[in-house]
């Protein structure tokens, strides 16, 4: 007689299976421990049941079961979070994979905009567009992994975009949403057919009604799962260049960066201000200047020509002179949304803490600064840096109003202890961020939870209104935000 105990099957898995097949249902352990972590260090998650619905009506059947046995939700994308995925009820929540739903639906080069599935790659999405001569700002990184609707329920709102320093976020480039709430409704966002019965197509977000698409951005995945998302198209710029400057002080740089950065229309794609220890890192040369990478990329040489000669003339006169080739090639793999696949040395230095964060235009360099001086500290205080510690510092202006300031420490991970350590650190910096006014790079739970302890009541319960009036049982993503 065998002693080998059969695991019983997840509560809802016939039902489950009933909707989207056996085929697209599993509860067997090597699944749900392939789905129990995010690219980070943080603890994993292990569900409890995975399926894979193949169309926003399946997704809809999945999550009305769900609600009516309480069973928490857990929409997952590419798994492409950077710190810890939403923690569910270990065992027993039910994750909704949504990489089935990977089609363009129309892409509308009238309207220039694309319709597309939540569950689509971004690189898919991206590649499509390109062959047609299109563009979306979709994710800078990490093109391979991240769907449209993760990217869209995460960091800074709708994700910090391909031409991020250009056009910022992607917020403004989502015209409508297709959601399915936490009861099951699907809703249509953006004035599309279903929102207004008389409009065919969806291609603007400001008329129609109170906008609807915007609390959905951003919302770590807590109103509803997105399966259907319409995105402002551009004319693919083919020309491209890329160059580097250094500088001497941060002051210099600064000013460069601010200047540069008040230009408009703006001279270039994407600008990264690179600390010194940080340009050694990436390029393996040593490098005791603060470098600014310069990618430009647009329809014609002679807009290139001019781009490059405003971009030159800025940061001559803030005390710059040219990089090196190996920099310029730095600031072209910044720009093409493969920096870490290209910098083989960047991306093999260790296990990786992010510690990102948004802050004001007028505040960017005391923060980038004083965030650099505290975890320099913290290092040094916890003894951290017997864990062979390298740093990456980046400061970019996303738009006039804001930059985007991180600090990477990589690590080697090469004892229980070390992980601990480091998730303390990520512990200091989003509360340190929290505190000072600024952001930290949201929707992943770590930094949400941070986030969201510093909600005012009055926030607080505002939001915690608008989650129990479309979620009464909180089964989507239960917990983040602390709700
Ligand atoms: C190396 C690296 C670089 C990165 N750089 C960038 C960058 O430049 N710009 C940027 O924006 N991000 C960046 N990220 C972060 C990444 O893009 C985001 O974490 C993104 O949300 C991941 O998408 P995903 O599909 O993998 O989502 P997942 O990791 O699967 O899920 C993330 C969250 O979104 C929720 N969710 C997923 N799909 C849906 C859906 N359809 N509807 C509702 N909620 C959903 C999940 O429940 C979870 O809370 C980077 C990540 C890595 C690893």
């Amino acid at each position: 007689m065998s002693t080998t105990r059969v695991k019983e099957h997840h509560a809802l898995y016939g039902e489950l299976a009933a909707i989207v097949g056996s085929k697209y249902t599993t509860d067997a352990d090597f699944a749900l421990w392939a789905v129990s972590r995010d690219t980070s260090v943080m603890p994993e998650k292990i569900p409890g049941i995975i399926v894979r619905p193949g169309s926003t009506e399946e997704v809809s059947e999945i999550v009305r079961l769900a609600n009516l046995t309480n069973t928490p939700v857990i929409p997952r994308g590419g798994g492409a979070s950077l710190f810890g995925l939403p923690a569910g009820i270990p065992g027993r929540s039910l994750v909704i994979d949504l990489t089935r739903m990977d089609k363009i639906i129309e892409i509308n080069e009238e309207n220039m905009t694309v319709t597309a599935e939540g569950g689509i790659t971004t690189s898919e999405l991206g590649t499509k567009l390109i062959e047609k001569g299109y563009f979306a700002n979709l994710a800078f990184m990490p093109y391979y992994a991240d769907t449209l609707g993760g990217l869209l329920a995460g960091v800074y709102g709708a994700g910090a975009g391909h031409r991020l320093c250009t056009q910022g976020a992607n917020h403004h480039d989502v015209v409508g949403l297709k959601v399915v709430l936490p009861t099951g409704d699907v809703i249509q966002t953006g004035g599309g057919p279903g929102t207004n019965v008389h409009q065919k197509t969806t291609y603007t977000r400001e008329c129609g009604s109170p906008d609807m698409t915007g609390m959905f951005l951003a919302d770590a995945g807590i109103f509803g799962i997105k399966t259907e998302a319409t995105l402002l198209i551009y004319p693919h710029e083919k020309i491209f260049n890329s160059r580097s400057y250094l500088f001497d002080t941060f002051d210099d740089l600064w000013r460069a960066l601010s200047t540069l950065q008040r230009i408009e229309p703006y001279p270039y794609t994407m600008m990264i201000g690179v600390d010194p220890k940080g340009a050694t890192a990436m390029t393996g040369q040593p490098s005791t200047s603060w470098v600014l990478l310069n990618a430009l990329k647009g329809y014609t040489e002679e807009e290139i020509a001019a781009k490059v000669k405003a971009c030159a003339e800025v940061c001559k006169a803030a005390g710059g002179r040219p990089g090196t080739e190996v920099l310029n090639g730095l600031a072209a793999a910044a720009n093409d949304g493969a920096m870490l696949a290209e910098m083989g040395r960047f991306a093999s230095l260790g296990s990786w803490n992010f510690l990102e964060s948004v802050v004001s235009t007028q505040e960017a360099p005391r923060l980038f600064m004083k965030f650099r001086e505290i975890i320099d500290g913290h290092i040094k205080e916890h003894g951290l840096e017997k864990y062979g510690v390298t740093r990456v510092d980046l400061l970019f202006p996303v738009q006039h109003n804001y930059y985007y300031s991180s600090t990477d420490v990589f690590w080697m991970d090469n004892s229980p202890d070390a992980r601990k350590k480091f998730l303390e650190l990520a512990d200091v910096y989003n509360h340190l961020v929290a505190n000072e006014g600024a952001f930290p790079g949201v929707h992943q739970r770590h930094p949400v939870e941070s986030m969201a302890s510093n909600w005012s009541p009055t926030f607080y319960n505002y939001v915690r209104t608008l989650k129990r009036t479309l979620d009464p049982n909180n089964i989507m993503n239960p917990g983040q935000w602390r709700l």
